[in-house]
């Protein structure tokens, strides 16, 4: 059983109930928030014990909004490690630097976690066919799970898409469609389709469970933190539902009265000067967010030119005392290789966007040397092979082989 009490429209707070099919807020088609009785979750569990609990997002069970075990569809995500970047975070002049490593999970991006549980809720509602637009991972996150609970996919991408992610669409058995147009584009077509091919529509908060799962990051992040957070969240955002669910997570667990202190991170939207429609409206105050026209970046996550959500991210870093900011496009592809190359990280180019926006912060004096900075890497490099410049030399079997100019790197 799960402690869900309701669902609350973002924008107006009008109540929905529970245990329905809702997707968004009939009055002005905002994002659902789904609320919890949290002081039952109290009575019902303990931080203690968590700890024995298996290693997945699933061990905050009661914080999910999943009412039966057997509609659980999983493939073992969520507790990625917490790293310390130590060799980073001297580059930057920082002491406390950690990356929450997203690569790791099922599918290779932090998308796993919001689709097993949105694909979770869809099984429980005994619905069987799903379609999303995506600018890659989603798409391959909702194939993968999709196949687990025996479900019909639908995916829609921009045609020029990494390879990576129409392949691994269509090897999970979904039926994948190229549109030549943006990721809001593809949106519109599954949004149309709805009613003619009866499909559930799973893009980022039209349905109110992605966030759910990806607030989990926030969970798992506060519990490798013994329950503190940190000074600073850098976070790589598009459709901005990881930062939304994080900063939900902490509200919740404050509620709980499991943190420690009463002390939130500032959080950073991490963006590329190639796509930035949230650092362009935090800039000018707005809170609603202009479609951002020509978006063009080697970070395909964060090409979504408009949000839906775009008033959910930006309360959320105005609360925290944080900011919206850029990172030089043409610089994300040396951040990116910079960095996994100094931790051992397969750090997506997202995630690059974070490393720039945190070296112009401390630059700028905006974050101390002794600060607690998470930065987030949401995907793996390995899905971006594109990204990455062959500086491979060839052996030729037929000759001697030179050793001495491979010591010199030759
Ligand atoms: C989708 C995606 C993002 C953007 O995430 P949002 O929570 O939608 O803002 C960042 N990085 C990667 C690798 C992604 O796939």
């Amino acid at each position: 059983m799960s402690f869900v009490t309701h669902l609350e429209c973002a924008l107006c707070g009008k109540h929905y109930p529970a245990r329905t099919i809702q997707t968004v807020c009939e009055d002005d088609q905002r994002p659902l928030w789904v609320r919890y009785d949290l002081e039952a979750v109290g009575r019902a569990v303990s931080r203690d014990d968590l700890l024995a609990r298996e290693p997945t997002l699933w061990r905050y069970r009661e914080l999910l909004p999943v009412e039966r075990d057997e509609d659980v569809v999983t493939l073992g995500e969520g507790m990625s490690p917490l790293l310390p970047a130590h060799r980073l975070g001297e580059t930057l002049g920082l002491r406390n630097l950690w990356v929450k490593d997203e690569s790791q999970l099922p599918t290779g991006s932090f998308k796993a976690r919001g689709l097993a549980v949105a694909v979770s809720m869809m099984k429980q509602f005994g619905i069987f066919r799903a379609a999303i637009p995506t600018a890659g991972n989603a798409g391959g996150a909702l194939a993968a799970y999709g196949a687990r609970a025996g479900m019909q996919v639908y995916v829609v991408m921009p045609e020029d898409t990494p390879e990576i992610n129409l392949k691994e669409s269509l090897a999970a058995g979904a039926r994948v469609y190229r549109a030549n147009g943006m990721i809001d584009q593809c949106g519109k077509v599954v949004r149309e389709g709805k009613c003619p091919a009866e499909w559930f529509d799973v893009s980022t908060l039209k349905e109110p469970y992605r966030i759910e799962g990806k607030k989990t990051m926030g969970l798992e992040l506060a519990e490798q933190l013994g329950w503190t957070l940190p000074d600073v969240i850098l976070y790589p955002t598009g459709g901005g539902t990881g930062l939304i669910g994080m900063w939900k997570a902490f509200a919740e667990l404050a509620a709980l009265g499991w943190l420690a202190s009463d002390h939130r991170p500032r959080m950073i939207v991490c963006q590329s000067s190639g796509c930035a429609p949230m650092a362009r409206a935090f800039e000018a105050g707005e809170r609603f967010a202009q479609r951002f026209e020509g978006a063009a970046t080697i970070a395909s996550g964060l090409r979504v030119p408009a949000a839906v959500g775009d008033f959910m991210i930006l309360d959320a870093v105005r609360e925290s005392g944080g900011a919206a900011l850029t990172a030089d496009e043409d610089r994300l592809q040396e951040w990116m290789l910079h960095t996994t190359a100094s931790e051992g990280i397969a750090f997506c180019p997202e995630a690059a966007a974070c490393v720039g926006v945190l070296e112009g912060m401390v630059e700028r004096g905006e974050v101390a040397a002794d600060e607690r900075v998470v930065l987030f890497n949401t995907g793996a490099l390995q899905k971006y092979p594109h990204t990455v410049p062959d500086t491979s030399r060839s052996i030729d079997l037929g000759r001697e082989v030179d050793y001495a100019a491979m010591l010199r790197g030759e």
